[in-house]
């Protein structure tokens, strides 16, 4: 069957990669396309995701602990598959201030106080809470051209073109909405909230990626909120900003940091440098140096009546409004959209992952560079991108 995926982020590309798995024919239209037009879009919330697998602010009829189990069940073919860059490490999920909530269903989860390895912390202050486990991370930058890539390998057509709602009509065979925060204008979705969130990216000169992240909150007296850090092959992450806002008229307006700072002329909550500065003073490989640290700032697309993966009385099946659990949900969320059109099952991400890994190839690199683009408003940066 032909269908349209309006959407280039990760949602868009999953979903797409599906259905040309399944023999449909599909075109995938765009304003812009994660990371083949910059990693730095910010109306493309997939350029910004750090991204671990562990879903957080998001609104859904599911709970924690099924999402959990979703994301990581759905990821695990990719981990396990050659050539995908899919990894797995350790996360801290820890508190300065004693702290007893239940813990989550997360892989290979322990009370933080049964570990006895290396535990992050800041200088002088001792961890009272939390736990450890293990994490899937996703090296955004290598994964998503490698998604693009399986999707223009399997057949599928990316047009770059901004919708309007009166375009909607016109477009070729099953609509699948995969626009995100775009549902707002082009489907009147007004319950849509862009949740700001800041990245720092430092230099990293190890030579291996750092095996840990974590999420870090300090004592209730002085942030009472968490700051956190993800490690990439060449950078260090910082980050933990979450800002309700809205974006009006191009121009985002919501709340303001309670501790502001300026980081690269980006306004951000103190915590996300102080707290991870300190907390990774004795890792020579991280260059901690304020005046190196590039920042910016993306928005979740959340969807205050829960993350939407239906079909509408319309026809049309929508796939959006993940808040930052875009990237974890990625899989699931597709396989749940695209059944709405043919019976698939988690059962086909083991062959997709396969797919996914051979698109690492050269030869498949060379191949998309040669017959990326069909529409004339062809992006100089993505041809450059996947000429790797
Ligand atoms: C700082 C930050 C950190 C994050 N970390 C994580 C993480 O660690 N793990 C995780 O799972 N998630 C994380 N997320 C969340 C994740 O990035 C999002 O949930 C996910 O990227 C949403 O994907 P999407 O495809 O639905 O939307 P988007 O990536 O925003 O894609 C929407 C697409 O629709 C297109 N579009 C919109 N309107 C139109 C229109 N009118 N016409 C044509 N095209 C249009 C856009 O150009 C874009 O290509 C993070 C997000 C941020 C901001």
């Amino acid at each position: 069957m032909n269908c349209t995926i309006i959407g280039g982020g990760i949602q868009g590309v999953s979903t797409g990669i599906l259905l040309e798995y399944l023999g449909h024919e599909t075109t995938i239209v765009s304003e812009a396309f994660a990371y083949l037009d910059g990693p730095d879009i910010p109306t493309v919330a997939t350029d910004y995701a750090a991204a671990s697998i562990y879903p957080v602010q998001i609104a859904s009829e599911y709970t924690e602990d099924e999402l959990i189990r979703r994301a990581e069940s759905t990821f695990k073919p990719f981990y396990d598959a050659e050539e995908v860059p899919v990894r797995k490490h350790r996360h801290f999920y820890i508190y300065e201030d004693p702290h007893d909530e239940s813990l989550p269903d997360r892989m290979g989860v322990q009370p933080i106080e049964e570990y006895d390895g290396y535990i992050p912390s800041r200088a002088g202050y001792d961890i009272r809470g939390g736990y450890t486990c293990e994490e899937y991370f996703v090296e955004m930058p290598e994964y998503i051209p490698q998604l693009f890539r399986t999707y223009k390998r399997l057949g599928g057509t990316l047009t770059q073109q901004t919708l309007t709602a009166a375009d909607i009509p016109d477009l070729r065979g099953t609509i699948f909405n995969c626009s995100g925060y775009g549902s707002l204008e082009l489907f009147d979705d007004t319950s849509m909230r862009a949740i700001r969130g800041h990245i720092l990216t430092l230099e990293y000169d190890g030579e291996f990626p750092l095996p840990f992240s974590y999420t870090y909150t300090p004592t209730t007296d002085e942030y009472g909120h968490y700051a956190y850090m993800y490690p990439r092959e060449e950078t260090v992450l910082f980050g933990g900003s979450y800002l309700e806002g809205d974006i009006i008229n191009g121009e985002w307006r919501g709340e303001t940091p309670a501790k502001p700072m300026t980081v690269d002329t980006e306004t951000i909550p103190e915590r996300i440098y102080t707290v991870n500065a300190d907390i990774m003073r004795n890792h020579d490989s991280v260059s901690v140096n304020k005046s190196k640290i590039s920042a910016k700032q993306g928005y979740r697309p959340y969807r205050a009546d829960g993350m939407r993966v239906e079909q509408d009385a319309d026809g049309i099946i929508h796939n959006y409004g993940h808040g930052g659990s875009g990237v974890s949900l990625s899989w699931w969320s597709a396989i749940q959209a695209v059944n709405y059109l043919s019976d698939v099952d988690t059962s086909v991400l083991s062959p997709i992952a396969t797919a996914v890994g051979q698109a690492a190839n050269w030869l498949c690199v060379r191949y998309i560079t040669e017959n990326m683009w069909t529409a004339s408003g062809s992006s100089p940066e993505a041809l450059a991108l996947l000429s790797l």
